[in-house]
């Protein structure tokens, strides 16, 4: 495996080399303090091919704290639009972050390299460009958490400080972060081009990513139609799995969607602790636009924005049926991770409403998502087991008992045992996930100066499944103080 240096990286920027339209090139704009690492992660650096030893040298701080430069980076803000809150906006784009470049690794994989907080571009509109240490560890943290379950994201290379003050409700400590995906384009870049009837530019965007991302559809017939119905595939896969998880975006607007189906921009995300079907994370979110619930619909209106923006190069028709694909599409993908949740290995008719009944006791009793359900690995099937430790969980004892039978004698339907069960939904089933309460622990520490439970964390979420010695309090429901702690979309 090739290892390189920081002045050995591959930059090679593809995006650069599209239409001036798409993109205002700059370079970010340093902190006037000296920037310092908090944290760099070793996973994503081996991505890019860099030795991990290069991440503790000043320059590598330096390189992606925004005050220094690569050769061949071609720094550059990309263009796009999108749909907030139900309402278009002609021009997003970002704001605060820049494409440093694009590094194509030895196995040819390209990753985009974006540094959020890297200071004014022609996009920021009101904003200072900025990004501050809070909300960037909070990016940092799921990005692991989501890469630890297998949910596909963005990746998070590191998180630099500095000393600089950002303004927000309060007074807060900048950072930077360096994001990776293979691509950083939203729905919402197909929508700038689609409103501004620029119909070439979305052309020349549709064949660029397909020609990068969906090389197998290069000279297929009705491509734009194929790829179309690829992106529908991948969201309705991604929301199932957020569903799965208990995790709500918070900020599902166009813009935030990527075109590959990737996890995209963290803000006032949530993990939920007790299951609530109207969960709602972001806290500006006041009619629960984006509640954990809506998710699956919210996927299915982005979805049917980003198909407007491609009416210009496709049929009607064709892409309304590849739209219609979404709603079953998740309803198995949901069903089938579900079931592996649950343990049953088979399918059957009635698994849907075992499910939903068991989620609406769950709901009735303020119940832990994640806890009840690691515990549910560990249900008995034994004769007069009463499984005490899960049943304990439910106000309802009775409906908890007739459940329970059905639950059993499902399971016996299918001759499933109890050890041989454990250990394939212990896979499915987080011990650890990161509650908000956790990420703020790590935070408070990390604005004076103390990194180390940043450090824990990460370590921690980046293998959810299994038991860790002496992690244990990390698998325990919040503290009454970080129950509903309000997360916002300042940041
Ligand atoms: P978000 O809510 O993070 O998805 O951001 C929506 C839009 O606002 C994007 O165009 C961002 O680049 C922009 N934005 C958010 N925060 C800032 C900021 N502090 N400075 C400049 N632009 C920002
Ligand atoms: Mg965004």
């Amino acid at each position: 495996m090739t290892r390189r240096t920081l002045e050995t990286l591959s930059f090679d920027n593809s995006y650069a080399r599209l239409p001036q339209a798409f993109y205002a090139r700059l370079n970010p704009t340093p902190f006037s303090a000296p920037p310092y690492l908090v944290h760099a992660n070793q996973a994503a650096a081996e991505l890019i091919d860099l030795d991990p030893a290069q991440l503790a040298r000043p320059e590598f701080t330096a390189l992606f704290g925004g005050s220094a430069l690569a050769p061949g980076m071609e720094p550059l803000a990309m263009l796009y639009s999108g749909h907030q809150f139900g309402v278009y906006v002609p021009q997003l784009g970002d704001g605060r972050a820049i494409l440093l470049g694009e590094v194509k690794n030895e196995q040819g994989a390209r990753w985009g390299l974006h540094l959020k907080g890297a200071g004014m571009t022609p996009f920021s509109r009101d904003g200072d460009g900025r990004a501050v240490l809070r909300s960037t560890i909070r990016e940092y943290l799921c990005c692991a958490a989501m890469s630890g379950l297998g949910i596909p994201t963005t990746q998070a290379l590191c998180l630099v400080g500095s000393d600089d003050k950002v303004y927000r409700e309060q007074i807060e400590t900048g950072a930077m972060l360096v994001r990776m995906a293979p691509s950083h384009v939203r729905f919402g870049t197909f929508e700038v081009f689609y409103y501004r009837k620029q119909h070439e530019h979305l052309k020349t965007l549709a064949d660029y990513v397909i020609d990068q991302h969906f090389p197998h559809l290069r000279d297929a017939e009705e491509k734009y139609v194929r790829f179309f119905r690829e992106v529908v595939e991948r969201t309705a896969k991604l929301i199932a799995q957020w569903q799965g998880v208990g995790w709500a975006h918070g900020v599902m607007n166009t813009d935030n969607m990527s075109i590959l189906g990737l996890t995209l921009d963290y803000g006032p995300y949530g993990f939920m602790d007790d299951y609530d079907a109207g969960f709602i994370c972001n806290h500006s979110d006041h009619n629960g636009r984006y509640a954990f619930s809506q998710q699956p619909y919210i996927g299915l209106w982005n979805l049917s924005c980003l198909a407007q923006a491609l009416l210009p190069l496709a049929e009607k028709e064709a892409l309304k049926e590849g739209l219609e694909t979404y709603q079953p599409l998740f309803e198995q993908e949901y069903v089938k991770l579900m079931r592996t949740k649950f343990g049953l290995g088979v399918e059957r008719g009635e698994d849907d409403e075992l499910i939903r009944d068991f989620l609406g006791l769950l709901q009735g009793s303020h119940a832990d998502y994640t806890i009840v359900l690691r515990e549910l690995s560990r249900f008995s099937t034994a004769d007069g087991a009463t499984n005490e430790t899960l049943r304990e969980h439910f106000l309802n004892r009775d409906r908890f008992d007739e459940w329970a039978v059905r639950y059993r004698d499902r399971l016996r339907n299918e001759y499933s045992r109890d050890d041989e069960r454990r250990d394939r939904m212990d896979r499915v089933n987080p011990r650890y996930v990161l509650r908000n309460y956790l990420a703020q622990t790590a935070i408070e520490k990390a604005c004076n100066k103390d990194f180390s439970e940043i450090d824990r964390l990460f370590t921690l979420l980046q293998d959810p499944f299994d038991d860790q010695p002496g992690m244990e309090a990390y698998a325990l429901p919040p503290p009454n103080w970080g129950k509903h702690l309000a997360v916002s979309c300042s940041s």
